[in-house]
């Protein structure tokens, strides 16, 4: 039986960018559910844009919601 192709655990980086400041996500994709980290420390949770629907556009525009990223901040406590 043939198994899909395994993803390289802690070689894949998640690669998210932060909505706002536009820092890369650092660490492994398979850090979730924890937040993403930048290496400068920075931590934050993100959820698919609602504006854009993650696509990271408006009309021909960049979305203005997400900068592009196509995901927003999601505050926690
Ligand atoms: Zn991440
Ligand atoms: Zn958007």
């Amino acid at each position: 039986m043939d198994e899909p192709v395994r993803r390289r655990i802690g070689q894949d980086l998640c690669r998210r960018r932060h909505a706002v400041t536009g820092v890369e996500c650092h660490l492994p994709d398979t850090h979730y559910p924890r937040p993403h980290q930048a290496l400068d420390g920075e931590c934050w949770h993100d959820g698919l844009c609602d504006k854009c629907r993650g696509g990271g556009t408006w009309g021909s525009t960049t979305c203005d919601r997400c900068n592009g990223v196509g995901f927003t901040l999601i505050a926690v406590d």
